[in-house]
């Protein structure tokens, strides 16, 4: 039996002939966490079915093939090859992407919609086969719905600018999970202190699973937007989103999703979802920064008033008055990240050429492979342990301060991020500040993860 890359056996003492032997690494204590002095836990729950890797299938899935793809997996840090485990921060590019990239700024560059000659309307071309790229990844028909912005945390600011300004009042609650990585708070504060309505938190279950009985008995009908993370960046769960959907319209309210983390990780069906909004970041799924997409339901943008102002998003403009192009330009103001969609095109068509099946069942085993190894670690305690969860692995090893461990581990070429990772309230909820977190990606490999618990092991002194 091998591991989901074929890599047999590992360097930091796994056994060599069968590193996915069921119950070969009893579930830790670690796991079973009953944290005290947690501000949003209701009683404790069961214990997670966690460390239980389900049987491999090497042969479904190429990475070795999808790692020729991506040069910076083959350069080294500190003198060790790089082992890069800082995926939820930012992924790693596929030669596809940059060149496509290279090649706007080389040879196409042009601005778009607005040029008469060759170049503006291949440049258009491009830049509106990228927002059809992003629907079919998003699973709409209607490329109005898909609107270019810089990346989740703007698509936020502009619901909650747009949307929010002209919907919310006096006393109306927005419904905020504890697990949301700020950009998924912070605005809904904004707006919400300006039209003094109130932000609610969700709270969590110990595994890191959103407490629905909770989330049932805060909807009322004062709740007008529910704010829910697709995939946690910090705890990896992936909330019941379509069930929570369809309560929060019971209620009348509107639903936003952020799918910063979850794009990369599994499809993403917006209308299965009953999403009225839907965000990512280009970054986060292979393509370059600066460039990201908010879905929005025609009807729903169709009602918000324009945000930003400027050339791109009106039709006619006069001092007697002002009217807006259709959507979705009447919400991309000013001149867009064009060769930023390039990319993303180049990005989402390498993401769709794979099989997704296979490579959404390669990090499940990936996950499941790593968190049995993590939890040999002795003095490892692993935060957010929710069945189904995607490869997002925060940990605290016993003693050892976060941001130094990460400096070690650097020191031995593996990047994996340390600190509040942005979401204050989901460390707040497990009684810390800061916390290591190993991301995984699509490339990465269980040797990969060997590499990292090796080191870990070693900082652990065992
Ligand atoms: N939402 C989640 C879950 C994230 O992980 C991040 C970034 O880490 C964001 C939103 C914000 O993304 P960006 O900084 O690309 O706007």
């Amino acid at each position: 039996m091998t591991t989901p890359d074929g890599h047999r056996g590992g360097p930091v003492g796994f056994p060599a002939a069968d590193p996915f032997p069921t119950g070969a690494f009893p579930i830790p204590s670690a796991l079973s966490h009953a944290v005290t002095g947690a501000r949003y836990w209701l009683p404790p729950q069961p214990a997670p079915a966690v460390a239980t890797a389900p049987a491999p299938h090497p042969a479904a899935f190429d990475v070795e093939a999808v790692r020729r793809d991506f040069p910076q997996l083959h350069r080294e840090v500190n003198g060790h090859p790089l082992v890069w485990l800082d995926n939820g921060a930012t992924t790693l590019k596929p030669r596809q992407v940059t060149e496509a990239v290279g090649e706007h700024y080389a040879r196409e560059t042009s601005n778009v919609h607005r040029g008469a000659h060759t170049l503006a309307k291949q440049a258009t071309e491009v830049y509106e086969e990228g927002r059809e790229e992003a629907a079919k990844l998003l699973g709409t028909r209607d490329t109005g719905e898909v609107v270019f912005v810089r990346g989740a945390t703007e698509a936020v600011n502009l619901v909650a600018q747009s949307w929010g300004r002209a919907n919310l009042g006096v006393g109306d609650e927005i419904l905020v999970s504890v697990a949301e990585h700020h950009s998924n708070l912070v605005p809904w504060q904004l707006i919400a202190g300006e039209r003094r309505a109130r932000v609610v938190p969700i709270p969590l279950l110990p595994d890191g699973q959103l407490d629905q009985d909770a989330y049932r008995d805060l909807l009322t009908n004062r709740t007008k937007l529910v704010a829910l993370t697709h995939a946690s960046n910090t705890l990896g769960t992936v909330p019941p989103v379509a069930e929570m959907t369809a309560l929060a319209h019971r209620w009348g309210a509107r639903v936003l999703v952020d799918g910063a983390q979850a794009v990369c990780h599994f499809p993403v069906d917006v209308t299965e979802l009953d999403a009225d909004f839907y965000a990512f970041s280009g970054h986060k799924v292979f393509a370059p920064t600066g460039i990201g997409v908010l879905f929005g339901k025609r009807e729903v943008l169709e009602a918000m008033p324009p945000w930003q102002g400027g050339g791109n998003m009106i039709d006619t403009v006069g001092f007697g008055g002002t009217s807006y192009a259709p959507l979705p330009h009447r919400l991309e103001a000013g001149t867009g990240h064009i060769a930023g969609v390039a990319g993303l095109r180049a990005a989402l068509r390498y993401l769709a050429g794979l099989d997704r099946e296979a490579a959404t069942g390669y990090e499940e085993q990936l996950t499941a492979y790593a968190t049995r190894a993590l939890s040999t670690v002795p003095g490892i305690r692993l935060l957010g342990t929710a069945p189904g969860k995607i490869g997002v692995l925060t940990f605290l090893l016993a003693g050892a301060d976060p941001v130094d461990l990460a400096g070690r581990l650097d020191r031995q070429g593996v990047a994996v991020r340390a600190g509040h990772h942005c979401a204050q309230p989901a460390l707040a909820a497990y009684g810390v500040t800061s916390a290591v977190r190993a991301s995984l990606a699509v490339y990465n490999t269980a040797r990969e993860v060997d590499v990292l618990v090796g080191a870990l092991q070693e900082a652990a002194g065992a």
